[in-house]
């Protein structure tokens, strides 16, 4: 292995290098080997000062979050120790910044005695994204170097800041033009024999002080929501006004390790994680080669073949966009304009960006615009026969290596594959709408998809900014599978005597974005109720109609009809609970002998999200989802799960296995329970050896 860190001289100045890829986090083996040569330095007589810097893409990125918890991030120097024993050094270090100085990597700098950078170096302190504080002595150095409001502004908010803004601020001492390591080299012969300043010995001026932060507590803590660390951080850099820089760091480490514990911080820190981890398909070589996506076919303009469409838009990728008759080719691409022009609107895009938009999709009835496309997405109707025309067809006029994907919510890809000659080239790529807002892209590998098509998805995903989990084939994929028991268990709800806009309200309060009654009346019911009577025939049985399909024969399919579960005045998307659906709850009740009870808020969430967790475990355990935090980040980023529960995979983490299983067995065990309450045996399994799911 090569070392992470280099060590020259040029002339006096000793030049320290931090060369560990991608970028310099700052594990034990580069924390050693930056004291080293620091050591090194210090000791030549020769060397009269020392420049600290990284490479192009990092001067550092921070702490390696992989070494959170394990015995390598306690191992000295620790990254506090390190920063001190910069500081404490005799002869002048100058921190030489380009690409991404955040983190503990930003703390370093401030540990340097000068900084020099880059004008577009990104300087940052991310933590609070994963619900920490700054933890080695950021929240003390930050303000002392450009004052209270603006320090508290990147703590709190966590977003980079370029170099270039603090030209003129003891934070920058010089922007470089030109090489950065020639640039650091001349400024630290410059300095060399100037005494030593550093920043603990900085007082932190503010005039505004007090009033400020009072001002301050008042913002974060409302936007703060369900997190303690906005305001954690606030009170961490305010410290520094009226603290010693020893005791402020004190406090600092003691705020930082009570976040670390904390479950919203676990649930962003899994979520980080989780996040790279999808990227890594088992069984798939990560130099598997690409194929070249450049022009893209869309089938269909309906509502999610628009929104599909303006995700390649949007990478200025160009689309044939192909529907059956001239009206709905229309409709569509008038519904892709106004989305857009309402985004001019709103100062997202400028007016010329919205035509050079349009201006890349091509409007089709005809299949001679797919002669050429590098992938094809199809989103028709939810028809088996209608997607095998679509497929058959595809498969006669699409040139060879052509990528043929279907956006199907439920139906089974090996079998669409089964209606072309290459089924090596098909998937399912399962977007979610509004497909142009939502960030999850379900990647469906059927049984043959070839391992090139498979990474040529992922890599399209990331390049339209989704985020792309693998599933493999089985009704509903891994989402809407899951989604089909957590409907079941609200509408249990319903029957056993709780009404839509208690349950909507539970579910509310724990987090999720939008209850599942007031989601089914956004999607539609009647998709859910077409569902059923088809799979009651496909059964050769007859449709026994639960509430849902009542609602429908009384034409209230949701929002689109103006009633569904609610009702809603026109113009306007507020749920009004309704007195005809509490009827037609009555009367269902009536018809099938149950007695309502009193079910409180917190049995509804029980029974909502251990039915997701079941599901989960089952979907797991046949490896249709080849991880736990897979299953987290389609929730996270599909059905609106609240972020700082991390999913409900971790949500059972965290909650703890074996209290989950108690809580199945009970409602399994309840006359004429469903099966599905029966605990998964890999539940059972991880929770009889105390293990978890992540
Ligand atoms: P939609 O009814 O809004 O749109 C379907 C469009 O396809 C219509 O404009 C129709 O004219 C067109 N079409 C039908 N047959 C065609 C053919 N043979 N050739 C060309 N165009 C044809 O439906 P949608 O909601 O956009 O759903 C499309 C697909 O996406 C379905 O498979 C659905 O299950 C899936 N999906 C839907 C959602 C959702 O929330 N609506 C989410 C994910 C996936």
């Amino acid at each position: 292995m090569s070392e992470p860190v280099t060590y020259e001289t040029r002339g006096p100045v000793a030049v320290i290098k931090m060369d560990k890829p991608p970028v310099n986090s700052l594990g034990a083996a580069l924390r050693t080997g930056i004291a080293d040569a620091v050591e090194r330095a210090q000791a030549d007589a020769a060397v009269k000062a020392i420049v600290l810097t990284g490479t192009a893409r990092a001067f550092s990125a921070g702490a390696d979050v992989t070494e959170f918890g394990t015995p390598n991030a306690a191992r000295e120097p620790n990254l506090r120790v390190l920063i001190d024993y910069v500081e404490r050094t005799e002869k002048p270090v100058i921190a030489a910044i380009a690409g991404q100085c955040l983190g503990g990597g930003f703390e370093l700098a401030m540990g340097c005695h000068y900084r020099v950078a880059l004008a577009d170096a990104q300087l940052g302190l991310p933590e609070v994204k994963i619900g920490l504080l700054p933890g080695a002595t950021g929240t003390q150095r930050l303000p002392r170097l450009i004052g209270l409001e603006a320090a508290l502004n990147m703590c709190v908010g966590g977003s980079p800041v370029a170099a270039e803004k603090f030209a003129g601020t003891p934070l920058l001492d010089k922007l470089i033009t030109g090489d950065l390591v020639d640039g650091a080299v001349a400024f630290a012969a410059e300095v060399a024999d100037k005494p030593i300043r550093r920043v603990r010995d900085l007082k932190v001026r503010d005039p505004q002080g007090e009033a400020f932060l009072q001002f301050a507590r008042n913002t974060v803590g409302a936007m703060a929501g369900p997190y303690p660390a906005p305001l954690k951080c606030l009170e961490a850099v305010a410290n520094s006004l009226t603290k010693s820089f020893d005791d402020g760091c004190k406090l600092e480490r003691e705020g930082f390790m009570a976040l670390m514990q904390s479950p919203e911080s676990r649930a962003l820190r899994h979520i980080f994680g989780a996040e790279r981890a999808a990227t890594k398909i088992p069984g798939l070589p990560e130099n598997t080669p690409l194929r070249e996506i450049k022009k893209v076919g869309v089938i269909g303009a309906g509502t999610m073949g628009g929104g599909i469409t303006m995700n390649f838009l949007n990478a200025g990728i160009p689309v044939v966009l192909l529907e059956m008759k001239q009206e709905a080719l229309d409709r569509g691409l008038k519904t892709i304009r106004t989305n857009y022009e309402n985004s001019a609107k709103k100062g997202k895009l400028k007016p010329e960006q919205v035509e050079q938009r349009m201006g890349l999709v091509t409007p089709t009835l005809s299949y001679d615009g797919m002669k050429d496309v590098d992938l094809v997405i199809e989103a028709v109707f939810e028809n088996m026969d209608v997607k095998e025309t679509v497929f058959r067809t595809l498969d006669e006029v699409c040139k060879p290596g052509a990528i043929l994907a279907s956006n199907t919510s439920y139906l089974n890809i090996d079998k669409i594959a089964t209606f072309t000659k290459r089924p090596g080239d098909v998937i399912g790529l399962h977007f979610f709408s509004p497909a142009n807002v939502m960030r999850l892209l379900e990647i469906v590998r059927g049984a043959q998809t070839a391992p090139d098509v498979l990474a040529t998805s992922l890599a399209l995903g990331k390049k339209i900014k989704k985020v792309a989990v693998i599933s493999g084939v089985c009704d509903g994929f891994i989402g809407n599978r899951m989604l089909a028991r957590y409907g079941a268990a609200a509408q249990g709800l319903i029957n056993a005597g709780a009404l839509p806009q208690q349950i909507d309200g539970a579910l509310q309060k724990f987090g999720m974005a939008m209850g599942p009654f007031r989601m089914g009346d956004l999607a539609g019911l009647d998709i859910g109720w077409a569902t059923r009577k088809r799979k009651a025939a496909e059964a050769g049985v007859e449709l026994k109609p639960i509430v849902a399909d009542k609602l429908c024969e009384a034409g209230r399919f949701g929002q689109k009809t103006g009633a569904g579960w609610y009702r809603y005045e026109a113009g306007k998307r507020d749920p009004i609970p309704d007195a005809l659906t509490e009827q037609l709850i009555t009367e269902y009740r009536a018809a099938n002998g149950i007695t309502p009870r009193t079910i409180s808020d917190a049995e509804v969430v029980e029974r909502c999200i251990f039915a997701l967790v079941n599901e989960g475990a089952r979907i797991l355990e046949e490896g249709i989802a080849a991880r736990a935090s897979d299953i987290d980040l389609v929730y996270l980023n599909g059905y609106g799960f609240p972020a700082h529960r991390g999913g409900p995979m971790l949500y059972a983490d965290m909650v703890g296995l074996p209290n989950v299983v108690r809580a199945l067995r009970k409602f399994a065990a309840e006359p004429g329970a469903d099966k599905s309450w029966q605990p998964a045996p890999l539940l059972l399994k991880l929770a009889a050896e105390g293990k978890n799911f992540n």
